[in-house]
Parts: C-alpha cells; structure tokens; sequence
C-alpha cells in the first residue's frame, strides 16, 4: 500500500466538511481540510448570516461529538411549530408537549455554527486546517488519491471526501452527472422584530406566491426565510424597511402583532443538485456537494450531517485502508436512501406549497386540518421533521465514537 500524507482529505471546510473532522476526533486517521476562505472571514460562503433550524436528531449528533454546549449558547429552542395556508381553512400544530421531548429543534445563525467549528478544528490534536487554499486537481490512482492545491502544492490521501458545497469542484474535475432543477424560486433572507413575543414558535406559512417561515431567534428577533418567484426578489429587495414590512405582513399576517424592523436582507436562488454518483474511487461526495435542496423543510445541512453520522460511524470501526470500496459501499447502502426520501418528501412538499391552483389550495387546507386532527399524523411529522423517523448511526443515538 502506497504511503500518503494523510488517511482522509476533507475538501470545504463548511458546516459539513468540518463537522466531519469534528465526528473523527477521537480515531486514528490522520485528517487535513482544505478549506478556499479564511476562516471567520466574511468571505467564507458557508458561515453567512443566514439562520439554520437544527433538527432534535441533529442537536443529537452534535451532543455525541461534544459540540452541543458551545453551539447551545447560540441557539434557540423551537417548542411549538405552527403551520397555516394562507387564504385556506386548516392548521397544524406541533408542540414540545405533545412529542415528549425537550426542544422539536434548534436555530442558530450559520455565522455562529462557523465560529465554534472553525475553534474546535484548530484545536484537534489528528487534524491539519489547510486554509486558505483551493483544490484545483485531482487524480485517481489504485491505492491513493492525489490534489493539488491553487499554491501549486500535492498532497496524497486514501480518501478524499468533498464537502465543498453545490459548486463543488470535485464534482467537476470529475465529471460526474447531476440531477439538476432549477425551481425558479429565490430565498430571501432577514431577521425581523415582531411586536408579540415569539414564545419558542416557529411559524411555516403558505402563500400563492410561496412559502414564508419565522424562525424563533435571541432578542425576540424571529428569523424570515420567505421564497418568491425569481425576479420577484428585485422588487421586493428594494423596498424601504416600512413597505418591507407591511408586504411581509399582508403575506403573513398578525399571528405575532406587528412587524417592527428588518435586519440586513439576503436572497439565494434555489436549485435541486443531486449527483448521480456521489461514490467514486477513493472519492465520496457529502452535504451540499452530493445533495443541494431547496430550504422548504429546513433539511438540507441535516440530511448533510447525517451524511456526516453515517461516514464517521463507518470510517472509525475500520483500522485498515479508509478508501476501501467496501466501506464506501456500506455508507452508500445507509445513506442513500435516506437523501433519496429527503430529495423526494422536498420535491413534493414545493409542488404541492408553491401551487396557486385553487383545488390544490383546499386539498391543502384539508391535509392540514385532517394532520391536526390525528394524534399519528402528527407524532409522523414530527418524527420526520425532527430527524428520527429512520434507522440512527451511532452518533445520532447518542453514542461517542
Ligand atoms: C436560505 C437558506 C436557508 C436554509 N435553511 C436551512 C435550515 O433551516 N436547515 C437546514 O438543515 N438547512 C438549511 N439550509 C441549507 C444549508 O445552508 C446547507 O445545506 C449547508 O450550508 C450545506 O453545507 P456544506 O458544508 O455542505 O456546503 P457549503 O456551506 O456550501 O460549504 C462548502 C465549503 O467548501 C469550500 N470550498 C468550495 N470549493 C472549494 C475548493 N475548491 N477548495 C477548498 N474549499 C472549497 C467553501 O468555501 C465552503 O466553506 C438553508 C439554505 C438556504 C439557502
């Protein structure tokens, strides 16, 4: 077996990529992340100001790998889930109660998440933070994996794992093909006071136009997530603070008073990526950079730490070659299935929530009445939204690596 700089390169060193190193903390592997931005830097696309929802099965993976205490002090606790149609009869609830556990997720700011990753990658003792730097090539050989990096230099590994986000350059360098939809929608982003306290509730609101969420924050800033049609953002990015918000509140409503201030305003305009092989030789594809998904349910760097769970749980229990086919096959056979149902259960919940077709809108209002309804309908959602309505890695049942 050939000798390498390292066992495993992680390239990105995002959410994801480095919640990778963080699982693998404790094994034998000797890590390096290449990572293109400078950490804590503005630049860093990853760690932006948009808020994220953890999922209880996240908060989970996080406890188990001994990161939950930092990222708890940034976070908020999501106790009620309220969702509405707007112009529709029907409403669901979900609450802390009713599911018996303590929070049904968590928001935290990206900027955040970014700041207690990148302190507790420089401080492990099995890992090398290669930063800033871009990987530039790649080449496969039977028994190790080469990069070169943007200052011209090469580094060797058994196993390349690319965390490097929707644009990812390895799947690029090489070629691999990609289910690719372009939704014509365009997230725009902002953290607005409302006049009632928000109690913990986070709100998931339906219009013709698209979906709008509020997400409980600090302060009793609730954080917007509010999706319209691409081109629409234009307009509506230009208004002035005050016809801002009196344009969100004829979308949302009063259910939190008054909308007082908006913050800084964001877009993203969203696409579907799902690349058709996210398993190559030596070479493994996770998060945004195997699965890209529109924000709808709030699952895309979830389902990117599950990713993170599955690998980790496979890579620490092997004291041979990490690269091996058969290992990369046994996360394959995991966790395939688990992005296949997120990118299918994503795809229809836009379809169905995006659709101004009146039909669709009563069918929807009834689906809500009918989930608020049924004890098992709820407990059901619930179970998925927050991440545990399938078989767990070690580190999502709560158990170290
Ligand atoms: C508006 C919005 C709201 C969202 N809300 C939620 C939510 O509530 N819940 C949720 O679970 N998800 C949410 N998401 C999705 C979530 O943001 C992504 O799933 C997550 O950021 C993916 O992380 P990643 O590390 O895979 O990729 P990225 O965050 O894109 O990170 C990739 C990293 O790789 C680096 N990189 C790129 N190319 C190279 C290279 N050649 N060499 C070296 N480094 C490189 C980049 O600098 C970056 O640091 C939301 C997304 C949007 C747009």
């Amino acid at each position: 077996m050939a000798k390498t700089d390292f066992d495993l390169i992680i390239v990105g060193g995002g959410m994801v990529g480095a919640s990778l190193a963080c699982a693998l903390k404790n094994s034998d592997l000797k890590i390096a992340i290449i990572e293109a931005f400078p950490a804590n830097s503005a630049q860093q696309p990853s760690y932006d100001d948009r808020s994220i929802a953890l999922a209880y099965g996240s908060q989970r993976i996080f406890e188990s790998i001994d990161l939950w205490p930092k990222l708890a002090s940034h976070s908020t606790a999501i106790t009620d889930i309220h969702v509405s149609d707007r112009g529709h009869f029907g409403i669901t609830r979900l609450s802390v109660q009713a599911e018996n556990v303590p929070a049904l997720g968590q928001v935290i700011t990206a900027r955040s998440m970014g700041q207690v990753l990148n302190k507790a990658i420089e401080q492990q003792a099995n890992l090398e933070f290669i930063c800033p730097a871009k990987v530039t090539e790649l080449s496969q050989s039977p028994d190790y994996v080469a990069i070169t990096l943007d200052d011209s230099r090469t580094l060797s590994a058994k196993l390349i794992v690319a965390a490097d986000g929707g644009n990812s350059t390895i799947k690029r360098l090489l070629n691999l093909g990609s289910l690719e939809h372009d939704y014509k929608q365009t997230a725009i982003t902002a953290n607005i006071t409302p006049e009632r306290a928000h109690n913990g509730k986070a709100f998931e609101r339906f219009t013709d136009s698209g979906p709008i969420a509020l997400l409980p924050m600090s302060d009793n800033r609730c954080s917007l997530v509010w999706t319209v049609k691409t081109g629409d953002e234009i307009e509506i990015l230009s208004l002035s603070e005050q016809d801002f918000l009196s344009r969100l509140q004829e979308r949302f409503g009063y259910r939190l008073g008054k909308l007082l201030k908006v913050g800084q305003r964001n877009n993203y305009p969203l696409k579907l990526i799902q690349v058709d092989q996210p398993i190559q030789h030596r070479v493994v594809l996770i998060g945004n950079a195997a699965h890209s998904l529109h924000p709808i349910a709030g699952q895309g760097f979830n389902l990117g730490l599950r990713d993170v769970a599955a690998l980790a749980d496979v890579l620490v229990d092997n004291d041979g070659d990490c690269g091996d086919a058969h290992l990369l096959h046994d996360y394959s056979q995991w966790q395939q299935q688990d992005q296949d149902n997120v990118i299918d259960n994503t795809n229809i919940l836009v379809k169905v929530f995006s659709n101004d077709n009146p039909i669709i809108g009563h069918l929807r209002g009834a689906g809500l009445t009918l989930t608020d309804a049924l004890p098992l309908a709820k407990h059901w959602l619930a179970q998925k939204s927050m991440g545990l309505d399938r078989k767990q890695p070690r580190l999502a049942r709560g158990i170290k690596l």
